[in-house]
């Protein structure tokens, strides 16, 4: 029976929201700002904001902030709905703030009549100065007290384009004395004659985030706003707009955002590794977006189920990312097919092994499933074995080849080592075997008994394969707590390319999207950048944790 999880604390306000009545239905969003490619941050707050609603019977929206027309791209807005419909989660709605944009400027003007906001002809500099500090009061700006109707016939030449950007702004008219630094008359609206992904050059102000969000959260009808702690300041404001506007009252709940070690999540310094080829784009295996890490392999069950471990936390906090790669390796355990690829090749024959013979020998795809398919493997005299599986002088307890010593050939036979060949600098060029013929893989009568099994291909048929190996993008553990510039931790060793290895040739058959375990190698997946004249496979994990950090179960 599944262990009975206790509630995070939104799910418990959730609940009480519920029971006294103030909800009979919630109603979540995810709102990313299109201007740049989802990471594993975002898919914390994707599995939250859906999570809650299938949880408790309600919807979630997915809404575009786009309200900054610099930085915004149609690009990143199918990437981002590729990669929420990757996760798993359906949207009940796909929403624009830009399609607000006509009720955020009647929201405004609301504001003007009530006197609660003004245009102000201050440079941005003369804004700053005017703010105070957190000890000390601001100033009240020299256009604070203009009249109503000059605000609004103001505020309508601004729509209409009569001034260069920079040269006014609306501002909220609240407190410049306020203990909350945001509630010093903050600046609403911008000027600012950009193209607009959606809206083209029909708008040349455009709302700030304080004015666009709640509102935006207010028109859907959200019962729940739950974004990342750095907006606490910002409830204040949140709630006033709303409050002054006398709309729905949706409400604000924040919650720590997802760091995690040996690697950064900020679209904005994300962009920059891309712009200056550190990365091959931005499904870089070695990404923390989301198409990085579908691309290098992982599933979307191991994210959720990342997701749903690490909880829901109300103070920052640094996940170790080990924690993935362990849901990781534990789903595609379950998933994988096996396959036989061999890294680092040493020639073997088999001496008494007929020449010009070939057999076809079987293995499970799947061995944790007793009637799961199996796959043809060639079988002949010469094949190739990983050259670390092989000890001239094997150490204590080395159960695998050794000269005079057998082991299993997984799924085939049982060899014994009687000869090696070197080359003339000394280096082994070659085993000589003999096999046991009566010690085949499930018909095995040869009464033997070996402790090691070993992987192989057939020298006759493999494939040669490029692989990808993987490691940490970044050296540092906390790159939050760098002080200095962040590409300065890069690990230079975070790809290792090896252009051919040796596979069975049932690898020739693998499909995007179909997860390998090579045995004994880690788990493996074809890349986008394959061809059918040459296969490409990225190393999604090592089989362990090869940074002996435990994970608790
Ligand atoms: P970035 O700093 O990477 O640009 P952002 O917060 O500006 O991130 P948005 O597109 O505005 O990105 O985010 C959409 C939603 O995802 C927001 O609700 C935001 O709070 C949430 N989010 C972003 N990063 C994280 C994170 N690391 N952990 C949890 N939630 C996050
Ligand atoms: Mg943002």
């Amino acid at each position: 029976m599944a262990e009975e999880k206790s509630l995070n604390f939104i799910e418990e306000i959730i609940e009480n929201d519920l029971k006294s009545g103030k909800h009979t239905h919630i109603a979540t969003r995810f709102p990313p700002e299109p201007n740049g490619y989802l990471h594993l941050g975002h898919a914390k707050s994707i599995c939250l904001n859906f999570g809650l609603a299938l949880k408790y019977g309600g919807k979630t929206n997915l809404r575009f902030d786009d309200t900054n027309p610099v930085t915004e791209e149609t690009e990143y807005v199918e990437g981002i709905k590729g990669d929420v419909k990757w996760l798993g989660f359906q949207w009940a709605e796909e929403l624009y703030a830009s399609d607000y944009f006509p009720q955020l400027f009647e929201f405004a003007v609301t504001l003007i009549k009530k006197g609660l906001a003004y245009v102000d002809d201050s440079t941005s500099e003369e804004i700053a100065a005017q703010k105070g500090t957190p000890t000390q009061p601001g100033i009240n700006s020299p256009f604070r007290n203009r009249s109503v109707e000059e605000n609004l016939a103001l505020f309508n030449d601004m729509k209409a384009g009569k001034y260069p950007d920079g040269s006014k702004v609306l501002r909220a008219k609240i407190d410049m004395a306020h203990t909350n630094m945001l509630m010093r008359d903050p600046v609403l609206y911008r000027i600012k004659h950009a193209h607009h992904h959606r809206t083209g050059d029909t708008w040349c102000i455009y709302p700030m985030y304080d004015f666009a969000h709640g509102q935006s959260d207010s028109i859907e009808k959200i019962t729940h706003s739950i974004c990342t702690l750095e907006f606490v300041p910002h409830r204040e404001l949140y709630n006033w707009c709303i409050d002054n506007l006398e709309i729905y009252p949706s409400r604000q709940y924040e919650f720590a955002r997802l760091n995690m070690t040996y690697t950064m999540m900020s679209k904005r310094k994300l962009l920059q590794l891309v712009n200056e080829k550190h990365v091959s784009g931005w499904d870089d295996p070695r990404m923390p977006t989301l198409c990085g890490v579908r691309r290098r392999g992982y599933t979307p069950e191991a994210i959720r189920e990342f997701c749903d471990r690490i909880g829901v936390a109300k103070r920052d906090n640094l996940i170790d990312i080990s924690l993935l790669e362990f849901c990781v390796r534990e789903h595609l355990n379950k998933i994988a097919a096996r396959r036989m690829v061999v890294f680092d090749p040493l020639k073997v024959v088999i001496t008494n092994y007929p020449e010009g013979k070939t057999e076809t020998l079987t293995s499970e795809n799947y061995p944790e499933d007793p009637n799961g398919s199996l796959r043809e493997m060639p079988f002949g005299r010469e094949i190739y074995i990983e050259r670390e599986d092989f000890m001239e002088v094997p150490i204590k307890k080395y159960f695998r080849l050794a000269p005079g010593q057998m082991v299993r050939l997984k799924s085939a036979y049982i060899i014994k080592c009687d000869e090696i060949i070197k080359d003339t600098h000394g280096k082994i060029s070659e085993l000589r075997c003999s096999y046991i013929p009566e010690s085949r893989s499930g018909n095995d009568t040869s009464g033997i008994h070996v402790k090691g099994v070993i992987h192989w291909v057939s020298a006759a048929a493999f494939i040669p394969i490029e692989v990808r190996l993987y490691d940490r993008l970044f050296n540092v553990e906390d790159m939050g707590a760098v002080d200095d510039d962040f590409r300065n931790h890069l690990n230079p060793e975070s790809l290792k390319v090896l252009p051919t290895v040796y596979a069975e040739p049932e690898l020739a058959h693998a499909k995007p999207g179909e997860h390998f375990q090579f045995l004994r190698m880690g788990y493996f997946c074809l890349d986008t950048d394959a061809t059918t004249g040459k296969l490409i496979f990225n190393r999604t994990s090592t089989l362990r944790d090869m940074w002996a950090k435990e994970v608790k179960k």
